[in-house]
């Protein structure tokens, strides 16, 4: 009988599947007729059960079930979105840094910050970045490509996990994974010059070993992105809230904005982030019922005091059964060519 093994997909084309097995070897397989029959997907993160594995050849028959799932870029069973941004040039927005970070924290995966070019800020300047972003719950990651500084660090926070890079272009991301993996620069640079350059035009996701452990997958750079949540999730993506509960509130669905009975905090940094936000999550909420029933604008309209709880009685997906995505990538998708 030929062996089987376990391994997780690396990455996807057409119908095939690049699959690394525990000890490290990799296999192209395909997919055995009976998951095509009962639609089983296979995508890029997957843990499988490979059949019938020789000359680096093998056949997927069994897909765990997935601990998560990204919708874009889409791969499952990731353990940390690292965010990649850059302490100057370009300096640091700090809504649009806010904003990602919620959108990150909606996938419901542990989110990890990374300042890269901390080269080109003074120790002093780098501290209060550092205490200002762990006051939002963050305690970031300071790395310079450049000097090598903070590398160690993040390879260690690499180590032995599965982690999604993400960030705009222009903050160090292809530096980056150049030092990280030296040998993909070669591999890369032989095709197009410029790391990332083929991946910016499609969608094509892969994981890719670190020598020093651990599985990357990049993001091409991506725009602002739109916040599509819940007002009532909304607080369940900031840590300065999610330290204060649970407490007891008025309501349960309290959207901490100055109800009577709240009982949350609200100075803190970003305190009026938040209220922007939820101002945008409101009206998104708003364009889902509209779509769903006409005439539940109508209701609101009559009840202008309590928006939130007019709302209520359309069920929410919850946050766990969401397919989640980062910001959208298509728009980003002709930048660099
Ligand atoms: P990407 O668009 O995020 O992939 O960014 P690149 O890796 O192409 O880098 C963008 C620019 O930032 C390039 O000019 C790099 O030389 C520069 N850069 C990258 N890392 C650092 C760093 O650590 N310090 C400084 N000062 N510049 C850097
Ligand atoms: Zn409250």
């Amino acid at each position: 009988m030929l062996p089987s093994a376990i391994g997780t997909v690396i990455a996807v084309q057409a119908n095939f599947y690049q699959v690394q097995l525990l000890n490290g070897q990799q296999l192209l397989c395909t997919k055995r007729e009976k998951l095509k029959k009962i639609g089983t997907k296979v995508m890029v993160g997957d843990v499988v059960t490979v059949a019938d594995w020789q000359s680096e050849r093998g056949v997927i028959t069994t897909v765990a079930e997935r601990r998560n799932e990204l919708d874009r870029p889409p791969i499952a069973n990731v353990d940390c979105i690292m965010l990649v941004f850059a302490l100057a040039e370009p300096a640091i927005d700090p809504l649009l840094l806010s904003k990602f970070l919620v959108k990150a924290e909606s996938t419901d995966i542990p989110v990890q910050l990374c300042l890269n070019k901390c080269d080109l800020l003074s120790v002093a300047e780098q501290e209060q970045w550092i205490a200002r972003l762990s006051a939002w719950g963050y305690p970031p990651i300071l790395i310079s490509t450049l000097t090598s500084a903070g590398l160690s660090a993040l390879q260690e926070q690499l180590r032995d996990r599965m982690t999604v890079l993400a960030g705009h272009s222009g903050v160090g991301k292809s530096s980056l994974i150049n030092q990280l993996i030296p040998d993909l620069d070669l591999r890369v640079a032989a095709v197009s010059g410029k790391l990332n350059r083929g991946r910016h035009t499609t969608r094509h996701v892969e994981l890719f070993n670190l020598p020093t452990g651990g599985l990357i997958a990049d993001t091409p750079g991506f725009n602002q992105p739109d916040l599509t949540c819940y007002p009532t999730d909304l607080p369940t993506y900031f840590p300065e809230i999610r330290s204060q509960l649970p407490s007891n509130c008025q309501f349960n669905d309290c959207v901490h904005q100055g109800e009577p009975g709240c009982v949350i905090d609200r100075e803190w940094e970003r305190y009026p982030h938040y209220l922007e936000f939820l101002a945008e999550a409101i009206k998104y909420q708003q364009q889902v019922i509209n779509q769903k029933q006409p005439d539940a604008q109508w209701k609101q309209k009559t009840n202008k005091l309590e928006p939130l709880l007019a709302a209520k009685r359309y069920r929410r997906v919850s946050r766990r059964s969401q397919t989640q995505g980062l910001p959208d990538l298509t728009e980003d998708s002709t930048e660099d060519d």
